[in-house]
């Protein structure tokens, strides 16, 4: 959602994940144990269409028999917040914290104010807007946030 210039180190360094990088490789790369719960976790992320939270994690390992109990989901998430393996970002207007895997992509995201339901969208209509403000200005924009708000089509019927 920000554009944090280490996010983007990182990326460079390590280059993009291939689609199926398995994840004992992403968890011993960051010196991590490869556990049941981190790797369900993991997958859980990857597979969801858009941001998860903890409960919905926990949730769906409950339905896959892991047995895990809720803090436990935190504390998995937490690690591999630090470990910037997933991102961990909040929407306005909710307290709910959310959680996706990390791409090393640069995103933005329109929020339905009625379902509540989150997407990625793609394109970022602010890197000309960036070069301008060097250019005009000399100001080296290192991130930005930008989030769209509205009424998804689901809702609009
Ligand atoms: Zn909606
Ligand atoms: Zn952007």
């Amino acid at each position: 959602m920000d554009k944090k210039p280490s996010n983007r180190a990182v990326g460079a360094a390590i280059g993009r994940e291939p689609a199926q990088a398995s994840y004992k490789e992403m968890l011993s790369r960051e010196g991590l144990k490869n556990t049941k719960h981190r790797n369900s976790v993991l997958h859980i992320i990857e597979k969801s269409a858009q941001p998860v939270t903890a409960e919905q994690i926990y949730f769906a390992l409950v339905n896959q028999a892991v047995s895990i109990n809720l803090s436990s989901v935190y504390r998995v998430l937490n690690t591999l917040v630090e470990k910037h393996l997933i991102i961990k970002s909040s929407m306005a207007g909710e307290n709910k914290a959310v959680f996706e895997l990390n791409r090393f992509e640069h995103k933005h995201y329109v929020v339905c104010t009625q379902c509540k339901k989150v997407v990625a969208v793609p394109g970022c209509p602010l890197e000309d807007y960036e070069k301008m403000l060097a250019d005009k200005i000399g100001f080296d924009v290192q991130g930005h946030q930008l989030e769209l708000y509205g009424i998804c089509r689901d809702c609009k019927k």
